[in-house]
């Protein structure tokens, strides 16, 4: 049985989130303490716990300790099949981050999925649905399998209610991906999002997106969400590359002028921009497990974030897969996944 410890690098729900991936797909059973042992309501919550319980049942595991508050987890997994899933958050914890649980092991199950999770869409601290549809989502394609992402209702903090689904065509295995040069930016546009708010939040938002990132008004948008539970915010800034569209998000919130959440949102996509590489901070630590659990990888982001180091510990402790990380002029860093040869099907020439 692998131990984990929760409380180790970052801290926080991905550990407990890989630890479940990375479980199911190699078949290990794993206990995990410390469970968000330094965070300001530690053990599992909602979010945590609709991820544990997903987690179990595509993967017919057996589990121990998956109650709200649990600091400690014993998973058992079994076989992953793929079928039709229906999860509920129960609060506006993040759909998102449940997907990010199941999703790489769907990918190369038995059967087609359908996915159905209810709660929040577009969290802080979580990638918001538009993250996952342009940006991470398109990737994952591009390594053979075919998804489709559907938001039915958007849902927000702190009244959530939202629900997207997930359609899976697997494949045996995932295909290697190489996202090494930015190259030229083809486009960037800005939309900012509101729910039950004035109309006129969303339009300070994009005057200040428009000033600080030079864009036309043809570049901007607002989006006006009617269907959604309780009031929202979001704006997010598309950065269209040749090989990765970039989302950038900032979260609106209560007490926060409008002119901060854009003024942050297009700092962030400077910082992104003026670094000249096709992977941003969050897709660096969304990355690592599709191509540690496929064929492997490179691919050039900013400097490490603790949540992408993190990760690379975690899977080391599950996969001989090698990690290497190469230093890029200018604090870029350069990642290179190796899994473990695996041997070619009988009969197959390469
Ligand atoms: P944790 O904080 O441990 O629950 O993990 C949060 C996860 O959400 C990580 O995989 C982050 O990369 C991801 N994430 C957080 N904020 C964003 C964002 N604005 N856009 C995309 N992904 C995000």
């Amino acid at each position: 049985m692998i131990e984990i410890d929760g409380a180790f690098g970052e801290g926080g729900g991905q550990i407990v989130r890989s630890s479940l991936t990375l479980s199911l797909a190699t078949g290990q059973p794993v206990r995990l303490y410390n469970i968000r042992a330094g965070r300001k309501k530690p053990g599992l919550l909602r979010q945590h716990l609709t991820s544990v319980q997903a987690a179990a049942r595509v993967g017919n595991a057996r589990v121990e300790g998956a109650a709200p508050g649990s600091r400690e987890v014993t998973f058992e997994p079994g076989p992953v099949t793929g079928g039709t899933y229906h999860f509920s958050v129960g609060s506006a914890g993040s759909t998102t981050l449940v997907l990010q649980t199941i999703l790489p092991v769907l990918l190369t199950s038995d059967a087609p999925s359908k996915v159905v999770i209810e709660g929040g869409t577009h969290n802080p601290f979580a990638p918001p649905f538009p993250f996952l549809e342009r940006t991470f989502i398109p990737l994952i394609n591009r390594m053979g399998p075919n998804v489709r992402l559907t938001l039915h209702r958007p849902g927000f903090f702190p009244a959530g209610g939202g629900k997207l689904e997930v359609d899976i065509e697997p494949m045996a295995r995932l295909g290697r991906i190489e996202l090494t040069g930015r190259g030229e930016v083809q486009g960037i546009r800005a939309t900012a999002i509101v729910a039950g708010l004035p109309r006129h939040i969303a339009e300070r938002e994009l005057k200040v997106l428009g000033r600080q990132l030079d864009l036309p008004a043809s570049r901007l948008q607002v989006q006006e969400e009617r269907a959604a539970h309780g009031p929202g915010n979001v704006v997010l800034i598309e950065i269209a590359l040749p090989e990765v569209t970039e989302v950038v998000t900032g979260f609106g919130q209560r007490g926060k002028p409008a002119e901060r959440v854009a003024r942050e949102a297009a700092m962030e996509a400077k910082a992104f921009l003026e670094a000249g590489v096709p992977v941003g901070q969050h897709l660096a630590d969304q990355l690592l497990l599709p191509l540690a659990l496929g064929s492997g990888g490179v691919y050039v982001t900013q400097s490490l974030t603790p949540h992408t180091e993190t990760n690379i510990e975690v899977i080391r402790r599950f996969t001989d897969c090698a990690i290497r990380r190469l230093e890029e002029p200018g604090g870029a860093v350069r990642i290179v996944v190796d899994p473990p040869a695996t041997e070619s099907p009988a009969g197959e020439f390469h």
